[in-house]
């Protein structure tokens, strides 16, 4: 387990998690998709900060999240970064929660600047809001393990 405590965000909590989005092309719904995350906003030029303690096992291009870093804390638990437009961390690097791992931009499927957070479970997409909180932590996680 490399985390300790909390983890962190900041900017502004835009979309939800578990938001349903249609999406419309040429007044026609073409898709729908449910958010597995949320958007920060507020963060234009920002740094991208890491939530936890872990190691980044993704720094690149992934699809619609544009350029992105994933964390893994350890016990397959995961944090996903999304949208950035500078990534200054590589595979392998170790950080430390709070630390700078670039600057939150658009680049993937982004109507504007945000950070796309995301958490996941051996690949399962959670609420990231959980993780937040230092009594769910201690009350589903920390209580179990110990
Ligand atoms: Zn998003």
């Amino acid at each position: 387990m490399l985390w300790n405590g909390p983890f962190i965000h900041w900017g502004k909590e835009e979309a939800d998690f578990a938001d349903v989005r249609n999406y419309i092309y040429h007044g026609q719904k073409v898709d729908q998709q449910v958010h597995l995350g949320y958007d920060l906003s507020d963060v234009q030029n920002g740094p991208v900060q890491a939530a936890n303690d872990g190691r980044v096992v993704w720094a690149s291009d992934l699809g619609i999240y544009g350029n992105c870093v994933v964390l893994d804390h350890g016990y397959s638990l995961q944090s996903l970064y999304g949208h950035m437009r500078e990534i200054d961390v590589k595979v392998g690097d170790m950080v430390k929660k709070g630390q700078k791992m670039g600057i939150a931009g658009q680049t993937g499927l982004a109507g504007g600047v945000h950070v796309h957070f995301g958490m996941q479970i051996d690949g399962v997409q959670t609420n990231p809001r959980e993780w937040w909180d230092e009594h769910w932590i201690k009350d589903r996680i920390l209580s179990k393990l110990q």
